[in-house]
């Protein structure tokens, strides 16, 4: 745990009252801070009371002593509209701020110059956030991650000179992190999302902007318009920037071609590592992630050849296209996550020759929008829900079965995969739904998928078991 020592003895109000939430509370209290507590869940107020927290219902305090409101990232800060406790703070005066604010006040208290790498973006941030500290690790530093991956910020070790973080932001976290100074900063990519809490692009964007306008070195892709506009001006305000692009050459930073990534500086353009046979970084949104990995790991002093052997060894994050075994020339992908068609896409953009096994809970507009990669699917086999209307979308285009469960649909794409004469191909759960139908989330279905390939005859499994990953 990480004490915040920045606020001993203080008054400090506190709202959101679950796992970083808690954490936060503890982390306050171990510091020497003077918390009042609150949720508008009764559970988790008794559920803190129960633990030494004091509790009270932050309508009754006087804020006019408090020092700092703290508030979970997951409480309305502006969007739909401020939750009832910001309004309170603010007619009092009273800052306020999140965990990963209350970190970046103890690491510049306690050790300034130990690396501290903070990663945003519309997509990726996970992945990205699990590489950067997979190359850390496996060249032997002493590397804390956390953020909003799941490990709450306050719960890793205090920092200290030569201890690295590598911290995952959401733009929730950024919005109330006022003085977020990371070592390197990672802004990946913008699209349009969670705009329900940020009203419009242009607010979500600006506040994606101070995660690399506060680093000391701002990475970040520029494939995409806001982006590009965001690395200009920053570097215009004088901060040293990095550019990333899967699509195009760019002058300075780090650009994709194909699988292979180029380092370009000065003038020159180098080849850095190629991507090419690592099954854990395939397709182009990968080469995205990594190449910004690489620049975040060049940025803290990590040698090249420490990076290329830690891109090589990357495990991949559970349930994001993971290769989790391997039979002849057949691979088995665990993509329980994509939840979405959007979110299948990467997935099938990936592989040549698919058995795909989708369904469960359908969302809107089906599997409609994944037509592009129909002429990569072998054959589809279609579980849950959805089934029957995935199966009028594929019609005549994709040959399908109707499998209804993951294990007959595991069983039935394995042994049509055997007989494939292709050189490689892939057995792949990209559901394109959610998982409520038949399993309580898209952890246990993944966990579930990874369980049936196991059992498989001569499968040699490529991961520990369903529990092992990064996160
Ligand atoms: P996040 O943490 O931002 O949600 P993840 O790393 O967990 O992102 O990836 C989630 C999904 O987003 C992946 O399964 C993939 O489909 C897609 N994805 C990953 N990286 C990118 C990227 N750089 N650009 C676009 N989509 C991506």
């Amino acid at each position: 745990m990480i004490p915040v020592t920045t606020l001993k003895d203080r008054k400090v109000a506190l709202f959101g009252l679950g796992g970083s939430g808690f954490a936060t509370a503890r982390a306050l209290i171990s510091g020497g801070a003077d918390v009042t507590a609150w949720d508008d869940n009764p559970d988790s107020v008794a559920k803190a009371a129960a633990e030494g927290i004091r509790t009270e219902d932050l309508h009754n305090i006087d804020w006019s002593q408090q020092t700092l409101f703290v508030l979970s990232p997951g409480v309305p800060l502006t969007h739909p509209k401020p939750h009832w406790t910001v309004d309170l703070a603010r007619a009092a005066g009273v800052d306020i701020v999140g965990d990963v604010e209350l970190f970046v006040r103890e690491r510049r208290a306690h050790a300034p110059d130990c690396p501290f790498i903070a990663i945003t973006g519309t997509n990726g941030k996970s992945t990205t956030t699990a590489l950067v500290a997979h190359i850390l690790k496996s060249s032997g530093y002493d590397t804390q991650l956390g953020g909003n991956i799941g490990t709450a910020v306050l719960t890793l070790d205090p920092p200290r000179a030569e201890r690295f973080y590598v911290v995952e932001c959401s733009s929730y976290q950024i919005d109330l992190a006022p003085t977020l100074d990371p070592s390197a900063g990672i802004l990946l990519n913008l699209t349009p999302d969670h705009l329900d809490r940020h009203g419009t692009m242009q607010h979500y964007a600006d506040i994606k902007e101070r995660l690399v306008a506060g680093s000391d070195v701002a990475i970040v892709g520029v494939d995409d318009s806001h982006s590009a506009l965001i690395a200009d001006r920053v570097q215009r305000a004088g901060v040293k920037v990095v550019r990333i692009s899967r699509r195009n050459v760019v002058a300075d930073g780090i650009y994709a071609e194909g699988t292979k990534l180029i380092q370009a500086a000065g003038g020159a353009m180098l080849p850095f590592a190629d991507l090419d046979g690592i099954q854990t970084l395939r397709g182009s949104h990968n080469a995205q992630n990594a190449a910004a990995a690489v620049a975040a790991c060049l940025a803290v002093g990590v040698s090249a050849d420490d990076i290329r052997a830690g891109l090589a060894s990357f495990p991949g994050l559970k349930h994001r296209m993971q290769p989790v075994g391997q039979r002849g020339r057949v691979v088995f992908i665990n993509d329980s996550k994509a939840t979405n068609a959007d979110a299948a896409a990467p997935a099938l953009s990936s592989y040549d020759r698919i058995y795909w096994i989708a369904g469960g809970l359908p969302k809107a507009g089906g599997i409609t929008t994944l037509a592009p990669y129909f002429p990569r699917i072998a054959k589809a086999y279609l579980i849950g829900e959805a089934a029957a209307e995935f199966a009028a979308t594929l019609g005549e285009a994709v040959p399908y079965e109707i499998s209804g469960t993951l294990e007959r649909a595991v069983a039935h794409a394995a042994a049509d995969a055997d007989r494939d004469e292709s050189s490689a191909s892939a057995v792949m759960l990209s559901p394109a739904c959610a998982s409520f139908d038949q399993y309580k989330n898209f952890e246990v279905r993944g966990d579930a998928f990874v369980g049936h390939v196991a059992a498989l005859d001569g499968i040699a499994m490529l991961i520990g078991g369903p529990a092992t990953g990064e996160k």
